[in-house]
Order: C-alpha cells, then structure tokens, then sequence
C-alpha cells in the first residue's frame, strides 16, 4: 500500500497544479475527493489534456470534470483479485477506500507482480561452492584452478578438444580473427542477422565487413547468399580471411552446406556460438565445425558466469595462442618481455567457478527453455498470425528465446505495438536483432541477400521475443499468454 497524501485533490485546484502534482509524483493518477475526503474520482493526465482541449485554461480549477466512478478496491480484498482487476480493466493502480469511501491507499502492479523479463540468470547448486573453494585457497587471481577445470568440462561437453576462457564472448571473437591473422583491409564475411558482437571485433582488426542474409527456414545464415558472395570475392579477386557464422536463439545454421562452402573457398569458419551452448546440428555440438567456435556466459545467456566467454578449437597450438595472447602476449622469460601486441582477455578464477557450478546445470537449462517454447505453442495455437521460429529436422535448438513473427492479420498489431502492450502490464519482450546491414555503423558495408528478399528485413519488420527465464514460473508463463491471447486474437 502506498502513501497517498500527495495525490489527494479538491477540485479548486487549478489546472497547473494539478500537472505538477503529476509530474511529482510516482503515480500515474490523482484523487480528486469531495469536502468529506470521499473519493469522486481519479485524474490522469489525458483527463487533464482533454480539460485543456475543451477550452479551460492552466488558471481554471478542476470543477468542470464529470463525475465518473473509480475504480477500486477494500482494504481485504486478496493480491490476486486485485491483479485479476487490473488486467480484466487494463489499469496499473486501483485506489484502496475504506467502508466510508474515503481512500486510504493505492496498490501499484509493478510492487505486486514483479516484471517477467525476457532472461535472467538461474543459478544451480554447485556455483557458491566452487566459488568458496576459490576463497579459502586465495584464488582470487585470475587463473587457478577453476579457469582450467571450466576449460577441460567445457571442451569435454561439447566434444571440441581445447578451450580457453576468456573475459567476453565479444574477446573471444577477437581472438579468432586475431589468431587467422585478420588485419588492416581484409575481408571477412558474417551473418547479418546478430547482435553487433559478432561483427564488431571486424572492425577491430581495421578489417572490412560483407553481410550475409538469413535463410527462411532456420533464420541463420544462407547457404546462397554465402556462395553468391565467395564467388564474387573469389571473381574480383578478393580471398576472405573467416567467415562469422552465427547460431541465432539458440539454433543452428546449415553447417553442413557451410563447411561445404568454407572447404571449396578456403576461408575459415568462426562460429559465433554466444546463443547456442547445448544445441545441436545433426546431433554435433555447435561451435564445434569451424576452425574456430565462441560461448558467451552473459548474463542474459543460458548459462552465466555474469561475464565471460569461450573460445573453442581442435587446434590445440591455436588454443595455446589464444591464452598467451589474452593474457598480454608475455614470453616465457625471467622479466616481463613482449614480442606481439596482447590483450587483457582472461576469465578470472572465481568467475570460472560460477561457470563449472552453471555447467552442471546446461542441460536442465536447455530441457527447461525448449518446455518454455512447446507451452507458449500449445496455448496459443488458435492464434493465426503467430508463426513461431521454426527447427529444421536438423537441429536441435536451446531454445535461449522464444522467437515469432507476426504475420498480417485483422488487427494489424505490429511488434513495437506489441512490445508497448505487454510493457505496460510489466511484461518484457523485444524486437529480434536489428541486421547489421540496416545499422548505421555499417552503411557501407556490401550485403547479400538470400534473393530477391531479405529475410532478416522481414524478420527484423515482423518478429520479437517473449520471455524466455528458465526459472519463469508456470503462472508467469500463463500471464504472458494471456495477455498475448487478449492482444492477438
Ligand atoms: C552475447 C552475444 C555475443 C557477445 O558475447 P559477450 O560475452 O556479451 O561479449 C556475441 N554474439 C552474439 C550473437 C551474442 O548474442
């Protein structure tokens, strides 16, 4: 219940105050009261605007306004018939009166129902304790033995052979190109439809990006739009340094096609991996098919370490690189000597505890989103104009999101409508990525589409994502859909 003297008004306020008071305030509303404190009404800010559009002044008072009875509630009534009200009304605060209608009170949505966000971290049972071994033997340094147990588990899980662990999925990209010697005007070619992450460590290297277009059939890189591109690289006599292959939401890509096309060019393949730990292409691991593969433990990712990342490679030598560059590049010498430029990249010791306690757990996690995915299906399939991400027989997603589209239909609702609505009953979703052939940090950059349509426009025009926390419960999940129902249908 909240202190509510501030938003208590008589009518002979004027207009202005009444603004003020608005603005002041954390409430959305006033409580306009008779003589005898009785509630006559709430005032919002259009009630407000419309006074202003009518002809009143700033100076006027509030007399003018209609009586309309308010909503609200007893002093007793239960949370969940309150919050029942307040979506059945589409409001986000019910004033409380008591038996003389003198209101005492105001309940808030946002302080009875905490926000469903799209991901969050879900820890298990293990995470304190490595972290506590971490303490008690000092380990606070970065290395230890935590960096190298998360390694050898991690590499181990996803049958790659050799890992290390570094400060971000985003340095571990870095690293890959580093490591295939990308440097100043070399081409390297990546997915479009992503997060900026796979693409900016490009322009670190001082290097010159070529997008890739999506498939339809599993959003993630177009074989097509991919051999279109090397044949034109290989025509203007261009030889790619990597290509940055994407598992988006937690899918796979073609791998197959792709490795095909990566052998037949010889350009290296480094798969952006940072969504996708616990998926699977043709039952392999992906991040494991390039030359070189990246996690992210994100905090918003399936697994977290609250920062971290992966990088993942057969090639042990490559693998031993990757650590003596991510910790300065220091030669093996009595003083402090340096040959290369190095970076600060490495995972510290106590934060590959939490990794080793998460990966204990990436399978519940993975088993836990994809039943997320399946129940979101099965409530809403009378709904029409969803059509959700779809699974190609190859793959086996982590489901990290649950993605759709929303095709045209009647109510012509569009995803930032949608985002809006559910916003205001303090559920959180989200465009899909915006392709990093529309963003301004890369407006020259050479695109190719999938054909005569862009895939990852039409995505990036019609899709978003719900929540999707492995630790949502069942009736947060049940709420969402509701109000998806409410909205779509
Ligand atoms: C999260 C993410 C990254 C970057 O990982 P960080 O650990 O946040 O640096 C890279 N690529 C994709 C597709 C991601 O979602």
């Amino acid at each position: 219940m909240n202190e509510i003297s501030r938003i208590l008004v008589k009518n002979t306020i004027s207009i202005r105050n009444a603004f003020e008071l608005l603005d002041e305030s954390a409430s959305t509303i006033l409580l306009l009261t008779d003589d005898s404190g009785c509630l006559i009404r709430t005032i919002t800010d259009g009630d407000i605007r419309r006074l202003l559009l009518s002809g009143k002044l700033l100076t006027d008072d509030l007399s003018s306004l209609n009586q309309k009875p308010p909503l609200v509630v007893k002093e007793d009534q239960s949370i969940k018939e309150i919050l029942l009200l307040m979506d059945s009304e589409e409001v986000n605060q019910i004033p409380i009166v008591n038996c003389e209608n003198k209101p005492i009170g105001l309940h808030l949505r946002h302080e009875l129902q905490p926000k469903i966000l799209l991901s969050k971290p879900h820890m298990g049972e293990n995470e304190r304790h490595f972290v506590e071994e971490a303490f008690q033997s000092n380990w606070i340094a970065p290395l230890g033995p935590n960096v190298d147990a998360f390694e050898t588990d991690l590499a181990a899980y996803v049958n790659s052979g050799y890992a290390a662990a570094l400060s971000s999925g985003t340095a571990a990209i870095h690293l890959a190109l580093n490591l295939l010697g990308v440097s100043y005007g070399d081409t390297v070619i990546c997915s479009s439809f992503t997060f900026v992450a796979s693409a900016n460590p490009i322009l670190y290297q001082g290097a010159v990006p070529i997008f890739i277009d999506s498939e339809p059939e599993s959003w993630n890189m177009s074989p097509i739009a991919l051999e279109k591109c090397l044949n034109d690289c290989q025509r203007n006599g261009i030889k790619p340094k990597a290509i940055i292959v994407v598992h988006l939401y937690g899918q796979s890509a073609d791998m197959d096609l792709i490795v095909d096309l990566s052998k037949r060019f010889n350009v290296p393949i480094v798969e952006d991996a940072a969504e996708s730990l616990g998926a699977k292409y043709k039952g392999r691991d992906t991040g494991t098919f390039g030359k070189f593969g990246i996690f992210s433990f994100n905090g918003n990712k399936i697994i977290t370490t609250s920062g971290g990342g992966m990088l993942i490679s057969h090639d042990k030598k490559m693998i031993e690189k990757a650590r003596y560059l991510s910790t300065q590049a220091r030669e093996p010498a009595p003083h402090y000597e340096h040959t290369e430029i190095g970076f600060n990249y490495r995972m510290s010791n106590v934060l590959a505890g939490i990794g080793r306690g998460q990966l204990e757990v990436l399978d519940d996690r993975v088993r836990a989103k994809r039943h997320l995915f399946d129940r979101y299906v099965d409530k809403l399939k009378e709904i029409e104009c969803i059509e959700w991400m779809p699974e190609p027989e190859w793959s086996y997603s982590n489901r990290w999101l649950t993605t759709l589209c929303i095709k045209p239909h009647k109510g012509g609702i569009t995803p930032s409508g949608l985002i809006e609505k559910l916003s205001f009953f303090n559920i959180e979703a989200r465009h899909l990525w915006k392709p990093m052939h529309q963003q301004p940090l890369f407006s020259k950059a050479q695109y190719y589409p999938h054909s005569n349509i862009s895939v990852s426009d039409r995505l990036f025009d019609t899709g978003l994502c719900l929540p999707s926390a492995s630790n949502m419960t069942e009736e947060q999940q049940e709420r969402v859909i509701f109000h998806l129902k409410k909205i779509l249908s």
